[in-house]
């Protein structure tokens, strides 16, 4: 409370599966947020107008107009240049191809638009507002259908060359491994997400292994999702405790070498998948454990990502007001 309407900014977080438009404050506070699936499928134009009509959204219900907002952020899930405001491409909007996002979204909400790489948007959020608070170096990853990553050097958010850094999801693990979205095949995601554990079980299900997996999934071996491996793995499910143990385990060989490379203080984890808690993470901590340097390790502290759904909304609200800022000083 408090806040006058020119604090205010629109932070927008464009997925695969959903759009999240919300009115957030300078001090990380969500005062609106309106949600809608991501009519992927229905290409470029139909997603666009539905970011439009969920930023229209969230700024009634905040009663502010557009005019009325400083700027607004967008991040975006795939691969963009924040400096010149592309989406380059998105495993999960088929047909995008080089899209002038931010200058689109400009044009279409009449205030000074920019644009970032959701999962950097996510970890500059728990920067400024979660559970990275006071770190200088470390490592935000979001599991959930893929996996995310951000990545912080000193204080700073490292975008590389031309803002793609931080993809964490996509270092390879294993060279013969299932083939990813991104074309590569073994990346971390194929083998470590949401995704890749009900891939998994699907192909166990279809083997004929004994399981009660499909009982969460209606009996329908199309429906087997994490929650169902989850929920089975909790009535003790053998087959279903061993796939949530493998899916950390794989989530600890790629935090291993996070840990080696970038020696940072802290990792924080999100994302649904995170949400399987113990029974996944302690596997992933321990294999983390077992393959990183000692002393590398030994620095490292985990959370869990404390801005959950809005993490994203939060930060490239947070992103937007930065370069703001930066603009004004140069
Ligand atoms: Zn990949």
């Amino acid at each position: 409370m408090g806040e006058h309407h020119s604090d205010l900014i629109l932070g927008i977080d464009l997925g695969g599966s959903k759009i999240l438009a919300a009115v957030v404050s300078h001090r990380g506070r969500v005062v609106s947020s309106h949600e809608s699936v991501t009519p992927a499928t229905e290409g470029r134009d139909v997603v666009i107008q539905c970011i439009v009509d969920s930023a229209y959204a969230a700024l009634e219900q905040a009663h502010v107009a557009a005019s009325e907002i400083s700027a607004v952020g967008i991040g975006a899930a795939g691969i963009s240049n924040p400096e010149a405001g592309i989406l380059f491409t998105s495993p999960h909007l088929p047909g995008w191809r080089n899209v002038l996002l931010r200058d689109i979204i400009q044009d279409r909400l009449g205030q000074k638009t920019f644009l970032t790489n959701d999962a950097n948007a996510a970890a500059l959020g728990e920067f400024c507002f979660g559970a990275a608070r006071g770190a200088h170096d470390f490592i935000y990853i979001t599991i959930s259908t893929g996996i995310g990553g951000g990545i912080v050097i000193d204080g700073k958010i490292c975008t590389g060359a031309i803002g793609v850094a931080g993809e964490v999801g996509h270092m390879t693990i294993d060279d013969k491994g299932p083939i990813c979205d991104c074309g590569n095949r073994g990346c971390w995601e194929t083998l470590a997400s949401g995704t890749a554990m009900a891939r998994e079980a699907k192909l166990r299900i279809t083997k004929g292994v004994k399981t009660s997996i499909l009982e969460y999934a209606e009996g329908n071996i199309e429906n087997v999702t994490p929650q169902a491996v989850h929920r089975a793995a909790e009535e003790g499910d053998k087959l279903a405790k061993e796939l949530i143990a493998k899916t950390g385990y794989y989530i600890g060989v790629g935090l291993a070498s996070l840990i080696n490379i970038f020696n940072p203080e802290l990792i924080v984890v999100g994302g649904g998948l995170s949400n399987l808690g113990e029974m996944l993470l302690e596997p992933a901590f321990k294999t983390a454990e077992k393959r990183a340097y000692k002393e590398a390790f030994q620095a490292v502290r985990f959370a869990s990502a404390e801005l959950g759904r809005n993490s994203g909304v939060i930060g490239a609200a947070t992103f937007a007001l930065h370069e703001m800022k930066r603009l004004r000083h140069e």
